[in-house]
């Protein structure tokens, strides 16, 4: 079991179709499809199927009722093994316990009322699951966490709670690989495509991707969004690693020449969305979430990490938003594993991100119309080319004007992204690209002696390539 695609009704089918080309694959059964699990198991025999009764969406654990649909006395419920065992029956490959969602208050005392429970339970197929609410991860917490898993005995499952980049402060993400690099986190479920990269090469056995955010970046329950109306899929652009609606991407490109497209999906633009073309953009989602596990998994498990490190290191150096930092910029959970690899995202001297007066104000969290105002004040305006709707701003000189209108609101709010977001000095650029150029040359004795990662190689040395260019 390897690697699993988590789904939603509207996208389990595409799921489906995704994982039977690729050998290995399945899929995860979370709540309504739980339904469909002996007719799929028929009709696919072949495909790793596990089920998640997904508990943890709606429910929060407790000392007294850890677990979902099982009872202690097996009075008004079934016990853990009788549950598993009618799920083993209907052709699941394996049983994830059904776990409520465990919040940071009280987690240990939860923690050891559920793994009591899990103790009872003697089925090989059942996977002891951990529905985590993130901040459990908090680095304060890592010793008494290892020591309660110690204590359990069994490797677990967990599935991540608190939304997008919940998994980015206090440590959460350096805690996630300790504990998969020592085998207590065998698996992970309902992740996004970083995350389950980085903890598949760090040793898990298998990683389940969600394909609607809901199931990518879980909330607690209660913490979910609804979708609006003009709901738009986040799409995956594996050069920059980044998930991001096609409108976030076409503003972030405004004006490059690389606009991000699919070549797999022959030549699909994804800057441009249109709900009728809803399934199409899934599909893209399903390759290309599977080709990047994929791209891992292909490696010498030796080599997964550090070809992991150069990658994300490449797309951070190439990301439109290289140079803006926190809200505003590139993916947190990109940018704090590049900062745990070593490798800090200041050698990316990008090429100078462009914007629309719109894409601007959503990147600073200030309407349109302040945007407009600042290019239209009498003493030192911000920079723009064009009028109306075709206005441009190049981010550095958002930069120049927001360091001379320091107390203008709006502009404040991102001063510390600004100070971090100016070009680095060339002294700390060089001694980078030079630290940099010392892992290429790494990676190029790792390939010498595997004959593999020549792809992911190349890549990196175009990028230190074009990095020296502009610092050139
Ligand atoms: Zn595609």
């Amino acid at each position: 079991m390897e690697y699993l695609t988590s789904a939603g009704s509207t996208d389990f089918a595409a799921a489906v179709a995704q994982a039977r080309e690729t050998p290995g694959a399945g899929v995860v059964l979370t709540g309504s499809e739980v339904g469909s699990l002996r007719g799929l198991s028929e009709s696919e025999p072949d495909l790793v199927l596990v089920v998640d009764d997904g508990s943890w969406r709606d429910a929060i654990a407790d000392v007294d009722r850890p677990l979902s649909k099982v009872a202690d006395d097996g009075l008004f419920g079934l016990s853990l093994d009788e549950y598993t065992a009618a799920l083993v029956d209907a052709g699941a490959t394996a049983v994830l316990s059904p776990t409520r969602a465990i919040r940071r208050e009280g987690w240990q005392r939860t923690l050891a009322s559920l793994f009591m429970e899990l103790d009872k339970a003697t089925r090989p197929e059942l996977i002891p699951h951990l529905p985590l609410q993130s901040s459990i991860l908090d680095e304060d917490n890592l010793v008494a966490l290892r020591q309660a898993l110690d204590e359990f005995g069994r490797p677990v499952s967990m599935t991540l709670l608190g939304g997008r980049d919940s998994m980015v402060p206090n440590g959460r993400l350096a805690s996630l690989r300790h504990l998969v690099a020592d085998g207590w986190v065998q698996r992970l479920f309902a992740t996004e495509p970083l995350i389950a990269a980085d903890t598949f090469a760090h040793g898990a056995a298998s990683v389940a991707v969600g394909i609607n955010s809901g199931l990518r970046v879980p909330s607690m329950p209660g913490g979910g969004g609804r979708r609006s109306r003009n709901f738009e899929l986040g799409v995956f652009h594996r050069p920059i690693m980044e998930i991001c609606t096609p409108t976030v991407f076409a503003e972030m490109y405004a004006s490059r020449p690389d606009a991000p497209s699919c070549t797999e999906c022959g030549g699909r633009s994804l800057t441009i969305y249109r709900q009728r073309e809803y399934a199409e953009f899934v599909e893209h989602n399903l390759h290309a979430f599977t080709d990047h596990h994929n791209e891992v998994a292909a490696l010498d498990p030796q080599l997964r990490r550090g070809w992991l490190a150069q990658e994300r290191a490449s797309a951070l150096a190439g990301h439109p938003l290289a140079l803006v930092r926190g809200a505003g910029g590139p993916n947190r959970t990109l940018v704090q594993l590049v900062e745990l690899d070593g490798l800090t995202p200041e050698f990316s001297v990008s090429l100078g991100a462009m914007f629309t007066t719109t894409g601007l104000a959503n990147r600073l969290g200030v309407s349109t119309s302040t945007v407009t105002n600042w290019t239209q004040r009498s003493r030192d305006p911000l920079a723009c080319s064009g009028t109306g709707r075709e206005r441009r701003i190049d981010w550095d000189d958002y930069v120049a004007f927001a360091s001379k209108h320091p107390g203008l609101r709006g502009v404040a709010r991102q001063a510390a992204s600004v100070a971090d977001g100016q070009r680095p000095e060339l002294a700390s650029t060089l001694q980078t690209l030079e630290r940099v150029l010392q892992q290429v040359e790494s990676v190029i004795e790792d390939a010498k002696r595997t004959g593999d990662a020549s792809k992911g190689l190349r890549r990196q040395i175009r990028q230190v390539v074009r990095s020296l260019e502009g610092v050139g």
